[in-house]
């Protein structure tokens, strides 16, 4: 989908393939101004905790609106950060405003997506736990998502980095789960604290008997290794209803709340506060 809007984007000037690599330098060159001059922003998806239905965690997602082209999406913009020596300074910005913006929100906790790139530095724990520590969110409220590409490239120095995060009491969850190759021996080797499993694999799984089989395999998988499940991009309530009967500990997708502004998620959180407030009130009446 980012590939195509970018050939769609580069075509309305050129279609030659030169064309297409001037325009992700252009887009190089204005993300990097973006990120001066604060024009990015973070929207955060509510994760809820599948037994009670409350929020537990938000996603952050990063946000461009860019001035002349308008919304781009972060697929496509991250990869031109990761192209252009810009994703340690974009995924810094990301992690000092969502965990700054987190801070608003006690009861839950943050989660955050990881570049390779990000990761690769072998100072990147250093530079998590000064971010902690300058905006104050405890490593306990901190959650890090990174993808198997993260494992894939460079396994070992993966491997002391997610040691060293969970040493600083930051938590870490392998994304995409069954998007790509998916080994499972990374599962053995990496200790995650959780498993997400990809909206691909969990799309139509209350409608066809294999993929519903196919999911409860995987969830029985993280599972069996200790792992909480995530099950995202849960676009209906039946879809849902069978993750949850699966055994997945939290649920995520456009059925039960959409990527939304910080303020939406105070409401959001307020909103269900006050719902358990009544709760008590017509207990105690
Ligand atoms: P992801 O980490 O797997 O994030 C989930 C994506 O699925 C988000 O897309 C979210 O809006 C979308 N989604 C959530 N629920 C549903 C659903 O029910 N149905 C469908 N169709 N989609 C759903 P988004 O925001 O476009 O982000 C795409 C990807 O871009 C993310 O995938 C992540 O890999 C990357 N990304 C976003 N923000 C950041 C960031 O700050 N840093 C890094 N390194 N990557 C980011
Ligand atoms: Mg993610
Ligand atoms: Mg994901
Ligand atoms: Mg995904």
């Amino acid at each position: 989908q980012a590939k195509e809007l970018g050939r769609s984007r580069v075509s309305l000037y050129d279609r030659s393939i030169d064309a297409e690599k001037i325009d992700r330098k252009r887009l190089a060159n204005e993300l990097r101004e973006a990120v001066e001059t604060d024009a990015l922003h973070v929207v955060y998806q509510p994760i809820f905790d599948a037994q009670t239905m409350r929020p537990a965690l938000v996603e952050a997602l990063l946000r461009w609106k860019h001035p002349r082209d308008g919304f781009i999406p972060p697929d496509l913009f991250i990869s031109v950060a990761e192209e252009n020596g810009l994703m340690d300074a974009v995924g810094n910005w990301v992690l000092r405003n969502a965990c700054r913006d987190a801070l608003r929100w006690p009861d839950i906790r943050l989660s955050i997506n990881v570049s390779p790139v990000q990761f690769r530095n072998p100072g990147f724990d250093r530079n998590l736990a000064a971010i902690l520590a300058e905006t104050g969110l405890p490593p306990a409220r901190l959650e890090v998502e990174m993808t198997e590409t993260h494992l894939v490239t460079f396994p070992d120095r993966a491997q002391h980095i997610v040691a060293s995060l969970r040493i600083l009491g930051v938590s870490v969850a392998l994304d995409d789960f069954g998007k790509g190759y998916s080994s499972i021996g990374y599962l053995r080797r990496f200790s995650f604290d959780k498993l997400k499993i990809d909206r691909s694999l969990v799309h139509g799984v209350s409608i066809d008997l294999e993929t519903r089989r196919l999911c409860e395999a995987t969830v029985a998988l993280g599972r069996a290794l200790n792992l909480e499940v995530t099950a995202e991009g849960i676009e209906t309530e039946a879809d849902g209803e069978i993750m949850r009967q699966a055994g997945c500990a939290y649920l995520q997708g456009f059925a039960f709340a959409r990527p939304m502004s910080a303020a939406h998620i105070t409401e959001l959180l307020d909103d269900c506060n006050n719902g358990s407030d009544t709760d008590e009130v017509l207990r105690t009446a």
